[in-house]
């Protein structure tokens, strides 16, 4: 029997009217759990990305896309509990998308698999936003509908190979597509999720080992390579507290270490703390100046130089107007408001 290990990255937006937010399927290392918001949080729009990490002795025992095999195809298998619904997968051709397959999905769903050119939209805006060159390792991409729990995730298509990966947006989550605005919730989606692919893949992880048997930061997909982004990121901002710190109540870790993130759902686990972190590297104007483990963070990523020059074409392909300053205000106000 062989210990199948699976890494499935959610991002999940709450948009808040007065009772601050909450999260329901916050999911960390084996364990699904409660991450609840501080109340302060409210009237923004706020991101919330779960890591989750599946163990199994059984192939396909726990896993969350079931219904991405081909036998499994009954309705009652096309909707799982997190709220996810696949409903077209297609294959990524450089900056084409051909379509892959299309799921049976429930009735109510119909209108958005048929709606292929908004597919393409969705896509195109990925495409926009991020570089050719820096999507060598996006093979395919996947349309669902995720029900305002679930906005984005990734994955790698094969748990064994961390060079192709899976990226899905929620139909349902896109908005605006005409034009890159950096206050615009759906950008910093695209970009959340983008940089997953980009520090999780082969050039930066060695597929498969242990925890144990990784003297660097095991990612559960593998263990990272002494100078990849995300074991310098935890070199820097982890490796201290790690220990202490408990994947079902990362809410705990930010309240301890406020200064040491970004927003409060970067406490969730490095992973997804890098993915907000680089997030606040693109979108930001300047490089931040202050002494905080979060400031520090984004210094970080300058002292990468393809990341310096990923950061100006992605700023360069942003429409002038959402690169206003300010324009990036309510992300920023969040940290504050969550002290
Ligand atoms: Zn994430």
């Amino acid at each position: 029997m062989t210990s199948t290990l699976r890494s499935f990255y959610l991002a999940i937006i709450r948009k808040t009217e007065s009772k601050g937010l909450q999260l329901p399927a916050a999911v960390s290392f084996f364990f699904r759990t409660k991450y609840n918001q501080p109340s302060a949080m409210k009237q923004y729009l706020f991101i919330l990305l779960a890591l989750f990490v599946f163990a199994s002795c059984e192939k396909g025992e726990f896993l969350p896309d079931d219904n991405f095999t081909e036998e499994a195809s009954s309705p009652s298998e096309e909707t799982d509990t997190d709220g996810e619904n696949s409903i077209t997968l297609y294959t990524v051709d450089g900056n084409d998308i051909r379509l892959l397959r299309d799921y049976n999905v429930p009735s109510g769903l119909k209108a958005y698999q048929d709606d292929k050119g908004r597919h393409d939209e969705i896509w195109d805006f990925v495409t926009r936003v991020i570089p050719l060159e820096a999507r060598g390792n996006i093979a395919e991409f996947i349309i669902f509908y995720g029900n305002q729990e679930t906005d984005g995730f990734v994955e790698p298509i094969n748990p064994d190979d961390l060079s192709r990966w899976r990226f899905g947006l929620a139909i349902d989550a896109a908005e605006d597509l005409t034009r890159i605005d950096f206050s615009n919730y759906f950008t910093h989606l695209v970009l959340h999720e983008y940089a997953h692919v980009m520090t999780l893949n082969n050039g930066q992880i060695n597929v498969g080992g242990s925890e144990e048997s990784c003297p660097q930061f095991f990612t559960g997909e593998g263990c990272s390579k002494p100078g990849s982004y995300i074991n310098r990121f935890y070199e820097l901002g982890w490796a201290d507290i790690y220990e202490d710190h408990n994947f079902n109540q990362p809410e705990r870790t930010y309240d301890r270490y406020p200064d040491r993130f970004v927003s409060d759902y970067a406490a969730t686990n490095p992973g997804e703390d890098i993915a907000e972190v680089f997030g606040y590297f693109v979108t930001q104007g300047q490089r931040p100046t202050g002494e905080s483990i979060a400031d520090k963070k984004i210094q970080l990523l300058y002292e990468f130089p393809e990341l310096v020059a990923l950061r100006e074409t992605i700023r360069g392909n942003a429409d002038p107007n959402g690169l206003q300053p300010g324009s990036f205000g309510k992300m920023k106000s969040l940290r504050a408001l969550s002290r």
